[in-house]
């Protein structure tokens, strides 16, 4: 697998940051727990990906083999400071870069896994379960509030949020999270998926869009180098 070794920006240069782990939550977009038929939840419901999952969202994207991998295209972002029990001003001013990830789920393993009140590792943790986009540095995007981005599978468009139909806003999120977890400079979060998860085949093309700043391009392959089932 091809692990992200650093993070870079939109010129290619990297961050000056260690790679770190993803602190996720899921259940932050209205439209997808309808989807699901998933309970709101009263306190951010949040797991963590390490740095097996980091692979770069682009060229080619490696699923398993067998199971049902969703795409849930989210907006990532780049932590640059040591946050704990952090207040939203401190963890607004803690970001220095935002860019996408594929919070790559095996949504039957997690359905199975759920049901017997199990963690979800298994289904959201494997290898390669977090393609990264480059990020883009905070001079360069300016305000986060109201970010649209989007996936295209074969051309067709299957998500589309902006970061303004967070249920939690970004900064209260990661407000949050430093709570339970400490963020380190190099740690990423990332902040839910609108609808429009679904299954993914050998052979898709993904086109994953951050508003006018970023476009990557990825073809979905699987450990097996065959279509999955
Ligand atoms: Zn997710």
């Amino acid at each position: 697998m091809n692990f992200i070794q650093q993070y870079n920006d939109l010129q290619g240069t990297p961050f000056d940051l260690p790679v770190g782990k993803a602190v996720c939550v899921g259940r932050n977009y209205l439209d997808h727990i309808n989807e699901l038929n998933n309970a709101v939840p009263d306190e951010a419901l949040l797991f963590i990906k390490s740095r097996n999952a980091f692979v770069p969202m682009q060229d080619q994207i490696v699923i398993p083999a067998t199971g049902e991998c969703h795409n849930e295209l989210e907006i990532a972002l780049l932590v640059g400071d040591i946050l704990t029990r952090a207040d939203k001003d401190k963890a607004q001013e803690s970001i220095v870069g935002v860019g996408l990830a594929l919070d790559l789920t095996l949504r039957d393993k997690q359905t199975e896994l759920k049901q017997k009140g199990l963690p979800w590792e298994r289904a959201k943790a494997f290898d390669g379960s977090c393609p990264l986009s480059a990020f883009a540095r905070m001079n360069v995007i300016g305000d986060i509030s109201n970010l649209s981005f989007s996936l295209s599978v074969n051309n067709q468009l299957r998500q589309s949020g902006t970061t303004a139909q967070m249920m939690r806003p970004w900064q209260a999120l990661i407000s949050e999270i430093s709570h339970h977890f400490t963020l380190f400079p190099g740690d990423i979060v990332l902040t839910g998926t609108p609808k429009g998860v679904g299954k993914l085949l050998a052979g898709d093309k993904l086109t994953a869009r951050l508003d006018t700043l970023i476009e990557c391009e990825a073809e979905v392959f699987t450990t097996s180098g065959k279509a999955n089932g």
